[in-house]
């Protein structure tokens, strides 16, 4: 069984839009509580890619699997939230007139795992989760002030815990770091050294510096470009490789 141990599997995905193929034969597997760097120049598909695995798109053909046995191709977007595949855009998308609090509160209660309730009260469990995000977003010391007056580095970390309080499986974050200062950037590697080994993630990223932080010199790097994969290994052997340098400096 190829799905076997593998969190994520796709095989041989292609898509198109209007004749223009963004995925063409596209494999890639992500063990679990892997941390995987998604690369590549612009165009080359990651959106597309997180759209598919996400149920946002669909592909024309292959084979796209969660865990060995659940094929995603089966499910729609809600069922695959609903799954525990979590998913962050660029932006963050906080709820500005809420406190940090109420924003964690509320992304429990919008849990698509769970029943909406009017009368939605946090158990014991959900409080001890809520004070261990807290923690691990460094956003405990801020936990009543209103969401909007938060820089746009803390709202990005209140956004991941957001993510936290559902327990995803898989978390797939498209550009953390985008528009963070350094020391926001650094705390963010640091954020994501912790969910290392707790959670599988795929980080779609630019930043150089924060995909040497968070891969370390062991970690996968996959290259995308043209809708495949390029190239995939260790963030130095990727960046050294011939044609990993030609799509960056062609385009
Ligand atoms: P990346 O995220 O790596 O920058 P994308 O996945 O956004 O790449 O895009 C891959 C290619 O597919 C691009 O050429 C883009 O213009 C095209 N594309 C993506 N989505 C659509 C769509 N909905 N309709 C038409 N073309 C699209």
């Amino acid at each position: 069984d190829v799905t076997h141990g593998r969190i994520l599997y796709l095989e041989d995905v292609s898509v198109s839009f209007d004749g223009f193929k963004a995925i063409k034969g596209l494999n890639l597997d992500i063990a679990p509580g892997e941390l995987r760097c998604i690369i590549g120049p612009n165009g080359a598909g990651k959106t597309t890619m997180m759209d598919i695995i996400t149920g946002k798109t669909r592909p024309d053909s292959g084979t796209v699997f969660f865990g060995s046995t659940i094929d995603l191709l089966r499910h729609n977007e809600p069922e695959i939230a609903a799954l525990g595949i979590g998913r962050k855009f660029q932006k963050p998308t906080v709820f500005e007139d809420l406190t940090v609090f109420e924003n964690l509160e509320l992304a429990l209660k919008t849990d698509k795992r769970v029943r909406p309730s009017m009368f939605f009260q946090l158990d014991s469990a959900q409080r001890d989760r809520l004070a261990e995000v807290l923690h691990t977003i460094h956003l405990a010391p801020h936990v009543r002030r209103q969401a909007g007056l938060l820089s746009h580095g803390q709202k990005q970390w209140l956004e991941i815990g957001m993510l936290l309080m559902q327990e995803p499986k898989l978390m797939l974050l498209d550009e953390p770091v985008a528009g963070m200062t350094d020391e926001e950037t650094a705390r963010t590697a640091e954020l994501f050294l912790t969910l290392k080994g707790k959670h599988s993630l795929m980080v779609v990223e630019h930043d150089m510096h924060f995909i040497r932080a968070i891969a370390g010199d062991t970690g996968t790097v996959t290259v995308l470009a043209e809708g495949s994969v390029l190239a995939q290994g260790p963030l130095d052997k990727v960046q050294a490789d011939e044609r990993v340098i030609e799509v960056y400096l062609g385009r």
